[in-house]
Parts: C-alpha cells; sequence; structure tokens
C-alpha cells in the first residue's frame, strides 16, 4: 500500500465549506458524502475524517491524523502540541470580552471581581492572568451570549466576527483576547513519506494562495509608450510583448498585485495604454 496522509476537518460548522473549497482549489477532490466519517481523495494520497473541530488538535498530536484544519483559538485553548503549518486566510473572528450595552466600562480592571462566561477557559484565565485582574470565570459549552441576560455572568468572552450576535443580546465588546484564523497543523513525528506529501500540499497551497493576489494584465499600447509600461508592469520575470497587426502597436501581457491594481491602472493610462484587460489566474507557481 503507498502512503497517504490523513487530515482532519471539521464535519459541519463554519469551516467546513472553505476546508473543502482549499483542497478542491489544490486540485484534490473528495467525495463528501452526507454522514460520512472519512473519504479517500480520488486523485491525491489524501485520506479526510471529519470531526468536531474540539476534537482535531488532539486527533494531530495523537497522530490518529497527520495534519488537521482548525481554528486558532480551538488549537490555543486546548494546548495540544502539534504544529503550526499555514494561516489559511479563512474562519477569520477574534475571541473578545463583552459585557452588557449599558454598563460602564473605562478599562479592563473594571472586570475585577466579575462573573465572566465562556467557552474558552483557559485563553481566558491566560489575559486575566497577564492583566492582572481577577475574576471567576463560568465555563458553558454554548450560547455564552444569553448568560449575562439570565443572570450567569456579568460579562462574557466568546468568538466575534460581525458584532451582529452581541448586538441582539444587548452586548458591547470591550477588549480582544485573540485574533484567530483556520490553520493548518500537522503532528510533529510524520515520517519521511507523509512529510513528502505535506510538502506536495504546501506547494498547492502557496500556489492557490498567490494567485488570489495577483491578476493578469492584458494591454495595447502604441510602441513608443513600451518602455515606460513595462516599468509599471514587470511581471514576474520581464512583460510578454506581442505585435499588433496594426502597425505601431503591441499587446503587452503581464502580472500585477491585487493591492496595487487600481493605482496601476490609471498610471498605464496615463501611459498611453488601451483596452485593458483584467483576469482572474487560478494558479500561479514563481
Ligand atoms: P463543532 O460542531 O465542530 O464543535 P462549533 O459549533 O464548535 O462546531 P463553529 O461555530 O462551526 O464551531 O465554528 C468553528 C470555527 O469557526 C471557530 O472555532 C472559529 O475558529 C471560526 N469562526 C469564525 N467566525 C466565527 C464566529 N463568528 N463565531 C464562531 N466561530 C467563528
Ligand atoms: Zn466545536
Amino acid at each position: 500500500m503507498s502512503a497517504k496522509l490523513r487530515i482532519a476537518i471539521q464535519k459541519s460548522g463554519r469551516l467546513n465549506d472553505d476546508s473543502i473549497r482549499l483542497l478542491r482549489e489544490c486540485g484534490i477532490e473528495i467525495n463528501n458524502g452526507q454522514q460520512k466519517l472519512k473519504a479517500e481523495a480520488y486523485n491525491f494520497p489524501l485520506e479526510v475524517f471529519f470531526l468536531r473541530d474540539d476534537d482535531i488538535p488532539q486527533y494531530v498530536e495523537d497522530g490518529v491524523a497527520d495534519i488537521g484544519i482548525v481554528g486558532e483559538n480551538v488549537l490555543l485553548e486546548k494546548g495540544r502540541k502539534a504544529k503550526m503549518i499555514e494561516r489559511l486566510g479563512f474562519g477569520k473572528c477574534r475571541l473578545s470580552l463583552a459585557i452588557p450595552r449599558n454598563e460602564k466600562y473605562k478599562s479592563v480592571q473594571d472586570l475585577n471581581g466579575k462573573r465572566i462566561a465562556t467557552s474558552y477557559p483557559n485563553l481566558l484565565k491566560r489575559y486575566l492572568k497577564k492583566q492582572h485582574i481577577t475574576a471567576e470565570i463560568h465555563e458553558i459549552s454554548g450560547s455564552v451570549e444569553i448568560a449575562p441576560g439570565i443572570g450567569l455572568a456579568d460579562a462574557i468572552c466568546d468568538l466575534v466576527s460581525s458584532g451582529s450576535t452581541l448586538l441582539t443580546n444587548g452586548l458591547r465588546e470591550v477588549e480582544t483576547v485573540l485574533q484567530s484564523e483556520a490553520v493548518l497543523v500537522a503532528n510533529h513525528n510524520l515520517n519521511n513519506e507523509q512529510q513528502r506529501i505535506l510538502e506536495r500540499l504546501i506547494f498547492r497551497l502557496h500556489a492557490v494562495r498567490k494567485a488570489r493576489h495577483n491578476k493578469y494584465i492584458l494591454l495595447n499600447a502604441p510602441d513608443k509608450q513600451l518602455p515606460e509600461i513595462i516599468s509599471l508592469i514587470p511581471g514576474m520575470k520581464s512583460p510578454t510583448i506581442l505585435p499588433l497587426a496594426q502597425k505601431g502597436w503591441s499587446s503587452v501581457h503581464s502580472v500585477i498585485q491585487e493591492d496595487e491594481f487600481w493605482d496601476i491602472i490609471e498610471r498605464l493610462k496615463a501611459a498611453g495604454a488601451e483596452g485593458i484587460l483584467v483576469v482572474p489566474i487560478e494558479k500561479m507557481i514563481l
């Protein structure tokens, strides 16, 4: 039997879709049938385990899975020994402290002596210690946001992305404990073959990420303007220049970064570029 890498991803929830999409963008197709515990990739030596996110750090530490995709918040809360390989750019959220909207709040000192409900007791404990705050931590496993309303706590420490859940529960965010996103983690003792498969996967992840941040650009330019235009869009090595059927004009092809996109377009127009096309790149290998 040839070697395989086992990856643990969330079975259902906020990270499930994006995890599967990322694998697909890396050219890895899996049959994600309902109620399945595991699936084999068709075209890559990968076996996928579908698990609760809370269990993923332990499975990876124990080597039941070789790698996993999980929120940093869960990874750090569980304190499991798994190697952080890559931030993945989705599942972004923050672990925040929030109090009833009408409560006065000046600084973190105001949390002294308060009862704080959370599903993240370890991260909260560490944060309070660092801030020299003594508070009572009430660990609850779900619906933390209702705790102040029912008199169970004075404040909460919970995950926030837009903040709308806090708002509907009459709470306001006062401190950020942790910024989090989905990360790729790996067991510390992969064998050589597993390590090689992981490297192939990382290579693809990088190609996908690079492509997301870059665009392919095509434009027409009068030949006498080419030096200036080339200096604006140097591309990966240098731009491709193709003569147009119309004499004195060329088509220029290159790659530009998303974040400098508008700035460059304006300068290209000013330099005499016409018929500018910008198209997404699917994969990018340098
Ligand atoms: P499971 O059934 O796997 O235990 P869960 O209910 O614990 O699922 P989800 O709510 O699906 O978990 O969230 C999974 C992860 O998504 C979180 O641990 C966090 O990293 C990330 N996330 C991003 N935005 C948010 C948010 N607004 N609220 C909660 N989690 C978020
Ligand atoms: Zn969970």
